[in-house]
């Protein structure tokens, strides 16, 4: 581990102390390069409407064409191929605690050679970023589904129902938390 990443580790412990966050949530891998957030989870509720969704029903983050998506946390492929609104995607079946998740990938530039059952360390490449399906620019879209256990309980879960088992999973990056109070 590198010394900065060290250091922040430590700083970050300290403010979740300070902010009385409990780290009950997994540290997800960043799944991209660059660890921007260009739109945020449940936002645009006037646009997603038309999806059945009640907002964005995940994270977008910055990830220009061909850059590498990485898997947030170990897991087998669940799933891989086309959707029609997530293109060339990829999702991962994660046993964290008792809990079971699933996370979903979307927006690859070509189908990825993973197949169902196979297994996915955390932060090994899964794919390569781009805007296929329904996307205007080349992004990495990350969802995630949790299929049993207590769902997180955050702002937007508070005031949404989610539909299909999603979750907001801002609260599972470590580099999205002290955002929350
Ligand atoms: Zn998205």
């Amino acid at each position: 581990m590198k010394i900065y990443e060290r250091i922040l580790r430590t700083i970050d412990g300290r403010l979740e102390k300070l902010q009385g966050v409990r780290t009950q949530y997994p540290n997800f891998y960043w799944p991209t390069k660059y660890k921007v957030v260009t739109q945020a989870f449940g936002i645009n509720p006037q646009w997603y409407e038309r999806f059945g969704l009640p907002g964005h029903e995940g994270i977008d983050m910055r990830a220009p064409l061909n850059s590498p998506i990485y898997a947030v946390w170990r897991g087998t492929v669940s799933r891989v191929g086309w959707h029609a609104a997530y293109g060339n995607h990829i999702r991962l079946s994660h046993t964290i605690g008792e809990n079971i998740y699933e996370s979903v990938y979307a927006h690859f530039e070509r189908p990825t050679h993973w197949a169902v059952g196979m297994t996915v360390q955390r932060g090994q490449i899964i794919g390569d970023a781009d805007s296929t399906g329904n996307s205007s620019g080349s992004h990495l879209h990350f969802s995630l589904k949790q299929f049993s256990g207590e769902k997180p309980n955050t702002f937007y879960q508070k005031a949404f129902d989610w539909p299909y088992n999603l979750i907001d999973c801002t609260m599972f990056f470590r580099e999205l938390r002290h955002g929350y109070e």
